[in-house]
C-alpha cells in the first residue's frame, strides 16, 4: 500500500499486539478519535501499543540508526502495516514516577523562562555582574546554595532533642545525646573542669554555657584531677578532651558502622529549612537579583493566578524589549494553565505531590505552547480525575490542539468526552481474549446501530441506571476545626455505615480531607502503622474529633502500584500463588525430585532462570533513551529454569499457570479452594481478563486498585471497617463501574463505612450521602459547600457539582 498525500487517513492493517485480533482500521487525521471499550478490551494495545509504539520506533530509527539493534530487541509492535502515520507524542497518566527534584516549574518549562527573565532583565545590585540563566537554578553548580548544595534543607541537631528534659542536671544526664560509659564520665569531668556547674538543672545554666556545651567546635584538652571523686578507683590524672553534643552526633554519623548507633544519633537531628538560602536552594548572589521587586525565589512561590497578575502589565517603565517579550510569553503560557483550572498551583511545588490529573493537564498545556503541528497526540483518559467543571476547559484546550493542525487519539471512558469526538473506535466486545476486535469505527452517531457494543448501550441510554440505596446513617463521625493545606478550621460530619462521596473541583481539598486527614486520624486511633513512609509524619491540626471508636479497622484502597518491580504480580499480591506452588510441590514428580514449595518461586535461586533472576525480562539501556525491558533471551519470559519447567500439573507448567487469565484460572484451579476464592473475587471486580503473572509494573492504577479491593473482599467479614477510596472509577468503562459499585455496596451492607473521592456522576448519584467541597480550588476552596443526599446537593446554589448532578438525576 503506497500512501497518497491527499489521503486524510491513517491505515492500520493486521494489528495483533496483545489481544488484538488481526485488526484492520482506518482513522481520520486532524480529528479527535476516541478509543472506547471495557477494561482489557484492547484500547491501549491499539492506541499506545500499536500506533504510538510504531511512530516512536520510526522516529528512533530515523534519528539513531545505531540504536536499531537494540530496538529490535525491544520488539516492534505486532502489526503488518501502517501508512499515513504522523509523528506521535504520548501524554500518558500515572506510568513512570516523576523525579523528586522536578517541580511544576520544570514540568511546564516555565522555570526556564523565569531564569532567562532574571538573567537578562533582572535588577542587579550595584556593581554585581549579570548572571547566566543557570545561576538561577538550585540544581546547577553555578546556582546552588553552598551550604545545602541546593537542597534547601539543613540537617542539624536541635536543643529540644539533645536535652529532652531541662529539669535534669548534667550529672543526671540532661544531655541525652552524650555517650554513656567512660566517655560520658569524661565529658562530665571536663565540663566541671572548665567551670560549668554540673549539678543545677539544665534550664538554670547560662545561655552562653548551654550553647557552648551543645554546639561548640572547640575541643579543649584539660587536665583532669580525679582526687575526691566518689567512684574513683584508679585515681590517676589524665588529659581529657571535650566534644560538644553536635560534634559528637556528627562524628557518630560520619564514622560509625553500627546501624543502631546511627539510628540513635539521628534521633537528635532535625531537618530544617536551610538558614542561608531560606529553603530556596539558591546562592546569595542569585537571590539578590530582583524583577519588579521580587527575587526569583519569591516569584516561584506565587501561585499561577498570582504570577499572572504580577507579570501583567507586560511592560513597565524602563524594562526594555527583552523584558516585554519574556513576560508576554510567560503570561500567555500561564493563562492556559488558569483556563485549565490550575491557578492554585505554584511553580515551586514538587511534582511528586501532584495528582495524575494535575500532572497531565500541566503536560497538555505545555504541549499547546510548543507550536508543533502535524503530530498525533495519544492521550490516556484526559478526563480521569477531573470534576466535570474542570473537564470542560480541558476539552477546549484539546480542541485548540486539533485546530492548530494536530490529531488526537484519546483512550477514554467518560461518555461526555466521547460524545465530543469526531470519530469513535469501539473495541470489544469483552476483555482479553473475549475482546480485541473493532466493533465500530466511524462518526459517533453510527455506534447506536451496533447491537453488541456495551459502549453504545451506555452512550445511547439503553442501560438501566445504577441501583440507589438511600440508606440512613447509623451515627456520625464529627470532625471539628481541621486545618491542613487549604482546609482551615473546617468542621464536617461523616455518616457511618453508608456510602459517602466526597466531591468538588480539582484542588478543592478532597484528597487532603479523605486520604490525609481522615486516614491519619483513624490510623492513629487504631494504632495502625502508616502505609507508606511518606505518610508517617503527617501533621494534622484538628480541634476535636468524636466517633472514632466506631471503627475497628481502616482500609485504604488506593491506586498506588501493588509492587514496584516485575517481581510482584497479581498472583503473589493476592496470595493465591502460595496455593499454586503447594499444588506443584505435591505432584509425584516434584516429590520424587525433592522439589519443595520454594523451588516454584521465581524469587528463589534453585528454581528460577538465572539470566533474568526470575524477572522474565532483562533491561535494555538505550543510550539516551529511558531504559526499557526486553524479554529474557534464556527463558523467553517464563522466569524459571528448564528443570523446574519439567514439572507439570494437569499438563501445565508453573509458567503456564502464571500465563493464565483469571477467567481461565477459575476453571483450572476450581479444586484448590485457597486459590479459587481469590480468583472469584478478582472476577467479581471485573479483572477476569488479567493474567496471573502480569507484572505489577504493567498494571494501571485502576487495575492495582481493583486488585487491592478484591484482596480485601476475599477476607471481608462483617465489621466496622472504614474503607477509603480515591477515585475508584477512574479508568473504568461504565460497565466496569457498575461491577465495582456492586462490590462497594456489598461492603456497606455488611456494616462497613465507605468513603470515596469521586467525580463520576453515575457513582455520585448512587451514594447515600455527599460532601461537596469548594467552591473552587486552592484558596478558593477548602470549605464544605453542601452535604446531604445527592438530591440535596443537586439543589444547592453555589456548588460546582450541583448543575451536573441535577442534569444527571432528573
Ligand atoms: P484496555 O486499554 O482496553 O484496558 P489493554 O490494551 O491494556 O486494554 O489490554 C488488552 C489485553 O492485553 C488485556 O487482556 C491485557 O491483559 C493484555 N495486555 C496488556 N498489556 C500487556 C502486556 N504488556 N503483555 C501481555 N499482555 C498485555
Ligand atoms: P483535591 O483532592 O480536591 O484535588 P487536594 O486535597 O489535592 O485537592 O488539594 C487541596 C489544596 O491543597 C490545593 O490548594 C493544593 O495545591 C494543596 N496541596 C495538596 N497537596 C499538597 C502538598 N503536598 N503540598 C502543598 N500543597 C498541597
Ligand atoms: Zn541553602
Ligand atoms: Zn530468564
Amino acid at each position: 500500500m503506497t500512501h497518497d498525500p491527499t489521503d486524510r487517513f491513517v491505515h492500520v492493517r493486521g494489528a495483533s499486539e496483545n489481544n488484538l485480533r488481526d485488526v484492520d482500521l482506518d482513522l481520520p487525521r486532524d480529528a479527535m478519535v476516541a478509543f472506547t471499550g471495557v477494561s482489557g478490551s484492547g484500547k491501549s494495545s491499539l492506541a499506545f501499543g500499536t500506533l504510538y509504539a510504531e511512530a516512536q520506533r520510526r522516529y528512533f530509527e530515523s534519528v539513531a540508526p545505531y540504536a536499531r539493534r537494540l530496538l529490535q530487541q525491544v520488539g516492534a509492535p505486532h502489526v503488518r502495516e501502517i501508512t499515513g502515520l504522523p509523528p506521535a507524542v504520548a501524554l500518558q497518566q500515572r506510568r513512570g514516577a516523576p523525579s523528586s527534584r522536578s517541580t511544576v516549574g520544570t514540568l511546564t518549562t516555565l522555570s526556564n523562562l523565569l531564569r532567562i527573565l532574571y538573567s537578562r532583565a533582572g535588577t542587579y545590585p550595584e556593581g554585581a555582574p549579570p548572571l547566566a540563566a543557570e545561576a538561577f537554578s538550585p540544581n546547577t553548580v553555578a546556582g546552588a546554595c553552598p551550604t545545602c548544595h541546593g537542597l534547601g534543607e539543613a540537617h542539624d541537631v536541635a536543643e529540644d532533642l539533645l536535652v529532652p528534659d531541662e529539669s535534669l542536671s548534667i550529672r543526671d544526664g540532661a544531655i541525652a545525646a552524650w555517650p554513656g560509659a567512660w566517655q560520658g564520665k569524661n565529658l562530665l569531668r571536663v565540663t566541671k573542669a572548665v567551670g560549668i556547674d554540673v549539678d543545677v538543672p539544665w534550664r538554670e545554666l547560662d545561655r552562653k554555657d548551654r550553647d557552648w556545651l551543645l554546639y561548640t567546635d572547640e575541643q579543649p584538652r584539660v587536665l583532669i584531677d580525679r582526687r575526691g571523686e566518689a567512684d574513683d578507683t584508679t585515681g590517676r590524672d589524665y588529659h581529657g578532651t571535650f566534644w560538644s553534643a553536635r560534634k559528637h552526633v556528627r562524628h557518630t554519623l560520619a564514622d560509625t558502622k553500627s546501624q543502631m548507633m546511627r539510628d540513635k544519633a539521628m534521633r537528635f537531628v532535625r531537618s530544617t529549612v536551610c538558614p542561608v538560602c531560606h529553603g530556596t536552594g539558591l546562592q546569595p548572589e542569585s537571590l539578590a537579583v530582583t524583577f519588579r521587586g521580587l527575587s526569583i525565589a519569591e516569584t516561584s512561590a506565587l501561585t499561577f493566578a498570582e504570577l499572572a497578575t504580577f507579570l501583567r502589565p507586560e511592560s513597565e517603565d524602563g524594562e526594555g524589549e527583552v523584558a516585554r517579550r519574556l513576560t508576554q510569553d510567560i503570561v500567555e503560557r500561564v493563562e492556559v494553565l488558569l483556563d485549565l483550572g490550575l491557578g492554585y498551583l505554584a511553580l515551586g511545588r514538587s511534582s511528586t505531590t501532584l495528582s495524575p490529573g494535575e500532572a497531565q493537564r500541566l503536560r497538555i498545556a505545555t504541549q499547546l505552547r510548543s507550536g508543533l503541528f502535524g503530530v498525533v497526540y495519544v492521550l490516556d483518559e484526559p478526563s480521569a480525575g477531573l470534576h466535570p467543571a474542570d473537564a470542560e476547559p480541558l476539552l477546549d484546550v484539546l480542541d485548540r490542539l486539533k485546530d492548530s493542525g494536530n490529531s488526537l487519539f484519546v483512550v477514554e471512558h467518560d461518555l461526555d468526552v466521547v460524545r465530543r469526538a469526531d470519530w469513535i473506535v469501539d473495541i470489544g466486545p469483552g476483555a482479553g481474549e473475549a475482546g480485541g476486535q473493532v466493533l465500530y469505527s466511524g462518526p459517533v452517531a453510527g455506534l447506536e446501530e451496533v447491537g453488541d457494543s456495551v459502549t453504545g448501550a451506555h452512550l445511547f441510554g439503553r442501560v438501566a441506571p445504577l441501583e440507589r440505596h438511600g440508606r440512613t446513617p447509623h451515627g456520625w463521625l464529627h470532625l471539628h476545626g481541621v486545618s491542613r493545606h487549604n482546609l482551615t478550621d473546617l468542621s464536617v460530619d461523616l455518616p457511618l455505615c453508608v456510602l459517602t462521596a466526597v466531591t468538588g473541583v480539582s484542588g478543592s481539598g478532597k484528597s487532603t480531607l479523605v486520604t490525609q486527614v481522615l486516614a491519619e486520624l483513624v490510623r492513629r486511633h487504631l494504632g495502625q502503622a502508616p502505609d507508606d513512609a511518606e505518610d508517617s509524619e503527617l501533621e494534622i491540626d484538628v480541634h476535636d474529633v468524636t466517633g472514632l471508636e466506631s471503627f475497628d479497622r481502616l482500609v485504604r484502597v488506593d491506586q498506588r502500584p501493588i509492587g514496584r518491580t516485575p517481581r510482584s504480580n497479581l498472583a503473589t499480591y493476592t496470595g493465591l500463588f502460595d496455593a499454586v506452588r503447594k499444588v506443584f510441590a505435591a505432584t509425584p514428580e516434584a516429590m520424587a525430585r525433592g522439589y519443595g514449595v520454594g523451588r516454584f518461586s521465581f524469587n528463589v535461586a534453585e528454581g528460577r532462570c538465572e539470566t533474568c533472576q526470575g524477572e522474565g525480562f532483562v533491561s535494555v539501556e538505550l543510550l539516551f533513551l529511558p531504559g526499557t525491558y526486553a524479554p529474557c533471551p534464556t527463558c523467553r519470559g517464563a522466569r524459571y529454569n528448564a528443570e523446574t519447567l519439567e514439572i507439570t500439573w494437569h499438563g501445565l507448567t508453573i509458567a503456564d499457570v502464571l500465563d493464565l487469565t483469571v477467567e481461565q484460572a477459575v476453571d483450572v484451579l476450581a479444586g484448590t479452594p485457597a486459590a479459587a476464592r481469590s480468583l472469584q473475587t478478582l472476577r467479581e471486580v471485573g479483572l477476569g481478563y488479567l493474567r496471573l503473572g502480569q507484572p505489577a509494573t504493567e498494571l494501571s492504577g485502576g487495575e492495582a486498585q481493583r486488585i487491592k479491593l478484591a484482596t480485601e473482599l476475599q477476607r471481608a467479614r462483617r465489621g466496622h471497617a472504614l474503607y477509603l477510596l480515591d477515585e475508584p472509577t477512574a479508568g473504568l468503562h461504565p460497565a466496569d463501574i457498575a461491577l465495582l459499585l456492586r462490590q462497594l455496596h456489598r461492603l456497606v451492607d455488611a456494616g462497613n463505612t465507605v468513603v470515596l473521592v469521586e467525580h463520576d456522576l453515575d457513582t455520585i448519584a448512587t451514594a447515600d450521602w455527599v460532601i461537596d467541597l469548594g467552591p473552587g480550588g486552592g484558596d478558593q476552596g477548602g470549605r464544605v459547600v453542601a452535604t446531604g443526599t445527592p438530591a440535596d446537593i443537586a439543589g444547592t446554589a453555589g456548588s460546582a457539582t450541583a448543575p451536573y448532578l441535577a442534569r444527571h438525576l432528573h
